[in-house]
């Protein structure tokens, strides 16, 4: 079959109707679209790291790192090299292809750029792909980023241009678009997306598709966030949107840019593995490993892994090395103990 071509015309209405479409219709065409573009059992893998926490300036009424409200959140300035080198090493020794770093800026300060520059030419010698958020940035620091090896930008829309200012007054959409343009115009790839369930309403999650399936060059990754509700954020209290909703947006998102790959973001630590299989179906094909993967014991990522391989899915340009050979042993070894409980159980209970 042929690939369905990537068109930047979209309007609001196709948009609306993909979203109102009969749900079982819905994914098959997504799922449809997914197989002329991608392997369907592959899923690729990031891990983020947070490189500065908290203290932001922006005033992001979902974010926990904004400075504008009390969450309790434990601040941390720029992480020295050394210690984004070694996470950086232990998530590629787990199998995660792409290595993300965020860090709670309105814009990187000039004092920092060499320190970024420096990370993000360490982290590439290591032989993966690097990803930064860092807030707004001009067109030369673009150009620097992208001169030390930077491969994606992150730089998330959030929602749609109406509903915006009810999520953020500190800098306009205009900034956001004007930042992705820089990013563009130095020649690295865009990360850009957005969150579901601010309060928006069908109308924004259309624009938000819209506006980003109609960018001059669809965003290479689209992550698809679910609100994440912490405690002390003006959101802490919103209304749950339906799961159904969220996956409607993932297979309209896959529809709309069918050669991106979109990433079932933030959110999913809270959503069951029916609801990650359908948004898996729905064509998502990125994740997220948590960030604390490295650093503590993750029982999450052991689920991931675990839950990959229930459904067969692959990790995307996974390398196999001894590490990864051991970890596939044992999760064997969990699995075959997993099948035993259960026969033993059903046992106990016949004789019961
Ligand atoms: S700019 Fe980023 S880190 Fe800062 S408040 Fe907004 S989402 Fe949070």
């Amino acid at each position: 079959m042929a690939a369905t071509t990537l068109r930047h015309n979209w309007t609001l209405e196709e948009a609306r109707s993909l979203l109102d479409m009969p749900f079982n219709d819905l994914l098959f065409q997504a799922q449809s679209v997914h197989r002329q573009h991608f392997d369907p059992n592959e899923v690729q893998v990031s891990t983020l790291l947070s490189i500065k926490t908290g203290a932001c300036p922006e005033d992001c009424k979902y974010c926990p790192q904004s400075g504008h409200y009390n969450t309790g959140l434990e601040k941390e300035k720029l992480l020295e090299l050394e210690k984004v080198v070694a996470e950086a090493r232990a998530a590629k020794a787990k199998g995660a292809s792409r290595f993300c770093m965020g860090a709670a800026w309105r814009s990187p300060a000039e004092k920092d750029m060499p320190y970024v520059l420096d990370m993000i030419r360490q982290v590439k010698s290591l032989g993966l792909e690097t990803c930064m958020t860092l807030g707004m940035l001009q067109p030369e620091q673009a150009e620097e980023l992208a001169e030390a090896g930077l491969d994606y930008y992150n730089h998330n829309l959030d929602t749609s241009e109406k509903y915006y200012n009810h999520i953020i007054t500190t800098r306009t959409y205009q900034d956001r678009l004007d930042t992705l343009a820089n990013v563009r115009e130095a020649g690295m790839k865009v990360c850009c997306g957005g969150i579901m369930g601010l309060g928006e309403d069908e109308d924004d999650r259309a624009g938000l598709l819209v506006q980003l399936a109609n960018l001059p060059q669809h965003p290479e990754s689209v992550p698809v966030n679910m609100l994440v509700k912490v405690k002390g954020t003006p959101l802490e209290n919103a209304e749950d949107l339906d799961p159904f909703e969220f996956v409607r947006v993932i297979a309209a998102a896959r529809i709309m840019m069918p050669a991106s790959h979109v990433r079932l973001s933030a959110g999913r630590e809270t959503m069951n593995e029916e609801l990650q299989a359908l948004c898996f179906l729905a064509g998502a094909n990125s994740i997220f490993y948590g960030e604390k993967l490295l650093t503590t014991a993750n029982p999450e990522a052991d689920a991931d892994t675990l839950l990959f391989r229930r459904l067969g899915i692959r990790s995307e340009q996974r390398e196999q090395c001894v590490s990864e050979a051991r970890e596939e042993a044992a999760i064997v070894g969990a699995l075959e103990h997993e099948a035993t409980r259960h026969l033993f159980y059903d046992a106990t209970r016949e004789t019961a």
